[in-house]
């Protein structure tokens, strides 16, 4: 007996059973594609160059182990909002910024903040990644969907984003994502951002910029931030949930932050001091070695230039990849319209393989991608991108 009695088992997350089924696999030529993590041309994890000269600084440093604050380490708000914003609006003081648990944080006390202010119910275009809607109701908000892509034309289906936005009940607050859409790759063009805009100014409603692959679609972070900083101009307020995740390569180090745009020069600090008590009753600190990591960062100018230099090479591998498996798919004649490929951006290809076709990817050709279909693209190289071809070829004949 136990007094645990109450609970009933959960099942594991989607891509963590995929995972743990790749590791089961004993076959010496499997393949994984599945979670969105960045790999190098030869198939390792990537350590970006510029982290690797952040850590040598650091270390000769020494900065010892105490406490950072309640909103994070403090040379790491200026770094996180200026990478998002640019200089120009992170000296403006209309950022209320909170070091976060990383994105996954970010989102929670972003999801908190707005739930205070009164906006409670979450819009999320399908697909979406998938932690969006648990985490809204885990803290007790309601939630709601529309469609974000067309399977038929995979691309975004704007029509219905429009309509959402259109009909939906006040203080609904729209997560969408800034660029490299996770699952789908399917990112909003600049005029489909203004319409979103124009439709969103006068409204009672919240837009959530989710960015957490910031220059992995043009390989310029500026340019992938274009959205935030078009919305900030209009005077806009609105909420920015960041990672490191991905563009500095961080991943276990759970670095990231939560801005929140306020106009009014009285409620900032309000809003800000909210922000600091809701991490505070979570979590106390925020964590330093990430923190740290992004700072030197983002504050050493020589080291700066080379991670932009570094999220440039990642967009230009995944770009060359995306191309080559165009390329092999048309040599190969494989049935069926596969341009998406070079058409969404990121990580990640939103093939449209089916659950039975990727079932048989996984169990026939021992390569692994999530149960949507989708690929990640960082895991493809020269030297088994063919494999991966071929296996497609084979299941969709
Ligand atoms: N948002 C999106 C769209 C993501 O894909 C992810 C990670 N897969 C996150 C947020 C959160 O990532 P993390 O907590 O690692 O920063």
């Amino acid at each position: 007996t136990t007094k645990f009695s109450k609970l009933e088992a959960e099942a594991l997350d989607p891509i963590i059973a995929t995972m743990a089924r790749y590791a089961a696999d004993p076959n010496p030529n499997k393949m994984d594609v599945s979670i969105g993590v960045y790999k190098a041309a030869d198939g390792s994890s990537f350590m970006f160059p510029s982290v690797k000269m952040a850590k040598e600084i650091y270390n000769k440093v020494e900065p010892g182990h105490n406490y950072t604050t309640m909103s994070g380490l403090p040379e790491f708000i200026p770094v996180a909002q200026q990478t998002v914003f640019g200089d120009k609006i992170a000296g403006e003081g209309k950022l209320a910024t909170i070091q976060t648990i990383s994105g996954t944080g970010s989102l929670h006390m972003a999801m908190l903040i707005l739930r205070s202010a009164g906006y409670t119910n979450f819009a999320v275009g399908t697909p979406a990644w998938s932690n969006y809607i648990p985490m809204a109701q885990h803290i007790g908000c309601t939630t709601s969907t529309y469609k974000y892509y067309d399977e038929e034309t995979k691309t975004i289906d704007f029509e219905s984003v429009v309509c959402a936005i259109e009909e939906a009940s006040p203080k609904t607050v729209f997560i969408l994502q800034t660029c490299c859409h996770n699952p789908t790759g399917a990112d909003l063009s600049k005029n489909q951002w203004k319409t979103i805009r124009d439709l969103t100014i006068n409204k009672d409603c919240m837009v959530l910029f989710d960015i957490a692959y910031q220059g992995f679609a043009s390989g310029d972070k500026d340019e992938d931030a274009w959205p935030i900083r078009y919305f900030y101009e209009a005077g806009m307020e609105f909420v920015v949930c960041q990672s490191f995740s991905k563009n500095l390569g961080l991943y276990g180090e759970r670095a990231g932050a939560l801005h929140v745009v306020v106009q009014d020069k009285d409620s900032l600090p309000i809003v800000h001091s909210n922000m600091v008590k809701n991490f505070r009753e979570e979590c106390s600190f925020g964590p330093a070695y990430g923190a740290r990591i992004v700072s030197t960062v983002g504050s050493t100018p020589e080291i700066k230039k080379v991670w932009d230099q570094d999220v440039a090479g990642v967009a230009e591998r995944m770009v060359t990849m995306r191309r080559r498996i165009l390329d092999t798919l048309t040599k190969l004649e494989t049935p069926g319209k596969w341009d998406h490929v070079i058409r969404q951006t990121g990580l990640f290809w939103f093939s449209g393989l089916t659950k039975e076709q990727t079932e048989r990817m996984i169990s026939e050709y021992h390569i692994y991608l999530t149960q949507n279909g989708r690929v990640n693209v960082a895991g493809l190289n020269d030297a088994n991108l063919d494999q991966f071809c071929k296996a497609l070829d084979a299941v969709v004949r």
